[in-house]
């Protein structure tokens, strides 16, 4: 292995994969629904595939399908507020992961630093590494730490701390909402804080926008693109398979100004050339679609949220009723809740792993039958120990799903 894919050797994904496959637990772990996405969806990709179009066979524009990027263009448009140069300032990629790994790959030069908000989606520090980089991490901190019920809405960056960290070397900043794992949904002035430090020291933004849909009243999703001045350093990044509920497609996007996103399509065209067109094709269909519905009650989009509302109350309250102390997210899928109520009940010294929220969620899939994720893999080795109290839980389920963890969990606590 070429030594600068070191950081890239583990993957929490593929470790879980392969317990899952022998512990057969109830998996809330990685995050995808467990039931079919709305029947017009697959339906595009069945039309495109059976149409007899010879072109949805071969390589299209290597960008983007241009039927694609179009519909992109239009929708986020409308959405920030100014005109996307459909054929310019789009590619499409393969998932919102290769948008992430070109954004870094072609900006981040040797030495540079990158800021990273913990906890984070685990993929942007090896990413970050792989290209030369330094990561420079700083934690959401906890502003009530005494609340009776805790929202991710306490978790906060301290902006002085922040600014602290911006210095000649800071090439670009990453921020992700709404959050995953945390659910946090920034707000207007959180993002307006992170803005102005983006522009008084001239560093990019790559704003990881793949939950973009999935927020949950009162809170609101802001495009840190559509602030002022911010469109010039912005790369945002979207995900049909977040968006249409459908990960296994794996179709992204990053959309920006010309001058960013032509450097990203240098590294798309060296590794990737171009995505599978009847893929693309589908997910176009799928997207004017939408735009045709937007603020309609048949927006899949703006339905979403009010689908998997009452699934993140469900499971909240079942979590409390356990024992455990879940932080009620504003966005995302995902509920993070604390579990060491549990500590001195059980013995995980069968489990060697370094941090206990590895060895608890490793024992509770093999003994209780249940899949979590671990806290601290969405830490920096520095500071996993603020991490080790937690567990991840995805709520993205049938509702028969959720009730079997009911059931798993009231027999077990
Ligand atoms: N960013 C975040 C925050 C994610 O949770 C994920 C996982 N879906 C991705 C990026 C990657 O998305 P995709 O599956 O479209 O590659
Ligand atoms: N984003 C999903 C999660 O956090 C899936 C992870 C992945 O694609 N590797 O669970």
């Amino acid at each position: 292995l070429a030594s600068r894919y070191k950081y890239g050797e583990y993957s929490i994904w593929i470790e879980i994969s392969k317990l899952t496959a022998i512990t057969k637990p109830l998996n809330l772990g990685q995050g995808f629904p467990d039931y079919e996405p709305p029947s017009r969806f697959p339906q595009f990709l069945a039309e495109v595939a059976s149409e007899n179009n010879l072109n949805f066979h071969q390589y299209t524009r290597g960008l983007g399908h241009v039927r694609l990027v179009n519909a992109i263009s239009k929708l986020y448009s409308n959405l920030i507020n100014r005109e996307i140069d459909a054929l310019n300032e789009v590619l499409v990629t393969v998932g919102a992961y290769e948008a992430l790994y070109c954004a870094i790959q072609s900006n981040i030069e040797v030495g540079d630093e990158a800021i990273v908000i913990e906890p984070y989606f685990d993929c942007y520090e090896p990413m970050i590494r792989i290209a030369g980089g330094t990561p420079r991490f700083i934690p959401l901190r906890n502003t009530k730490p005494n609340a009776e019920v805790s929202h991710s809405s306490d978790w906060k960056l301290d902006p002085e701390e922040l600014a602290s960290l911006f210095n000649a070397k800071t090439k670009l900043i990453i921020i992700n909402t709404p959050h995953n794992p945390l659910g946090k949904v920034f707000d207007y002035e959180e993002l307006n804080m992170i803005a102005d430090l983006a522009k008084k020291h001239n560093v990019l933004v790559i704003s990881d926008e793949v939950y973009e849909w999935l927020v949950y009243e009162p809170a609101k999703h802001t495009r840190i693109a559509s602030l002022p001045d911010m469109w010039e350093r912005t790369i945002t990044i979207g995900s049909a398979g977040k968006s249409f509920s459908m990960t296994g497609w794996k179709l992204g996007w990053a959309y920006g100004p010309s001058y960013l996103i032509k450097n990203l399509c240098v590294v798309h065209q060296t590794a990737i050339y171009t995505c599978a067109t009847p893929v693309q094709e589908a997910v176009a269909r799928a997207f004017e679609h939408e735009i045709s519905v937007l603020n309609t009650p048949e927006s899949y989009f703006q339905n979403l949220s009010k689908e998997l509302k009452p699934k993140m109350l469900y499971l909240s309250n079942v979590l409390q009723e356990s024992g455990f102390v879940p932080i009620i997210p504003d966005g995302g899928y995902f509920l993070v809740s604390k579990w060491t109520k549990f500590e001195n009940k059980i013995d995980l010294s069968a489990e060697t792993d370094k941090y206990k929220d590895f060895r608890f969620t490793k024992w509770l899939s093999k003994n209780v039958k249940l899949q979590s994720i671990p806290y601290s893999i969405f830490y920096s080795e520095e500071s996993k120990v603020l991490a080790e109290d937690f567990m991840r839980l995805c709520f993205f389920k049938k509702d028969e799903t959720l009730k079997e963890a009911e059931k798993i969990l009231s027999t077990w606590t």
